[in-house]
């Protein structure tokens, strides 16, 4: 499990923006200065994620893929594509499946990392996962697997030159528990340089980084990494 990973092409796939940025961006900003192209893929438009009542859901939407555009530059990103699906609504469908099948069969990603959709809730940390992230990380396993792969899903795509690909690495986030610990010591900075990026989300950026800061040492330190970043990774046997 702990075989490094060098792939050419990275995906991540979320369901807001800053998820990818919270979750994997040290992870992302490593792979982009090993060479990878790395791409992010947002699936709703955001539009939920604020308690100012003087602000419109549509200025939201606009602000919040500036925020993420800017935090993808910070990670040394390639591009970010946004679906516009509403925020807190998402589910898993075939309709979005497809979405996410076009980009994959287009992008060709070596490492797709999405949201664990098996972390439902955690009792003892007093939360339960939003119900986007489950159906974002959800929808995202179901394309990787079988759907991309299988040139009779979604005929139409393939007739339209959308070829099958199959994705050797998932990388789930999974606050709770993981199986590899990538060493983002190096790349710590950028990752608080994605979520500064974030200023309608992210108020006390310095509080941010001191919990932040605890958490990359926690997840690092039995791995021997100063600061780490925590996945379930899956290396599918095909
Ligand atoms: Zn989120």
């Amino acid at each position: 499990m702990s075989k490094p990973l060098k792939p050419k092409v990275v995906l991540g796939v979320a369901a807001h923006p800053d998820d990818l940025d919270f979750g994997a961006s040290g992870t992302m900003a490593g792979f982009a200065k090993a060479g990878a192209d790395v791409h992010y893929l947002i699936i709703t438009d955001g539009s939920k994620g604020s308690e100012d009542l003087n602000l419109s859901s549509s200025d939201l939407i606009k602000i919040r893929e500036e925020e993420q555009r800017n935090a993808v530059k910070a990670i040394g990103g390639k591009s970010v594509t946004f679906l516009g699906y509403p925020d807190g609504e998402l589910e898993v469908t075939l309709a979005l499946k497809k979405d996410i099948v076009k980009v994959i069969r287009t992008l060709k990603p070596d490492v797709v990392i999405t949201m664990d959709p098996a972390m439902l809730y955690s009792a003892e940390r007093g939360f339960i996962n939003h119900p986007d992230h489950r159906a974002a990380g959800q929808a995202t396993l179901d394309s990787v697997f079988p759907l991309a792969r299988d040139h009779m899903a979604f005929p139409d795509l393939f007739a339209n030159g959308y070829l099958p690909h199959k994705t050797p690495t998932i990388l789930l986030t999974n606050f709770d528990s993981n199986n590899f610990v990538v060493d983002i010591t190096d790349t710590f900075t950028d990752k608080i340089a994605a979520l500064k990026a974030h200023k309608s989300q992210v108020g006390d950026i310095e509080n941010a980084k001191k919990w932040l800061t605890e958490m990359a040492g926690m997840i690092g330190e039995p791995a021997g990494y100063k600061y780490g970043e925590g996945f379930v990774r899956i290396d599918l046997r095909q």
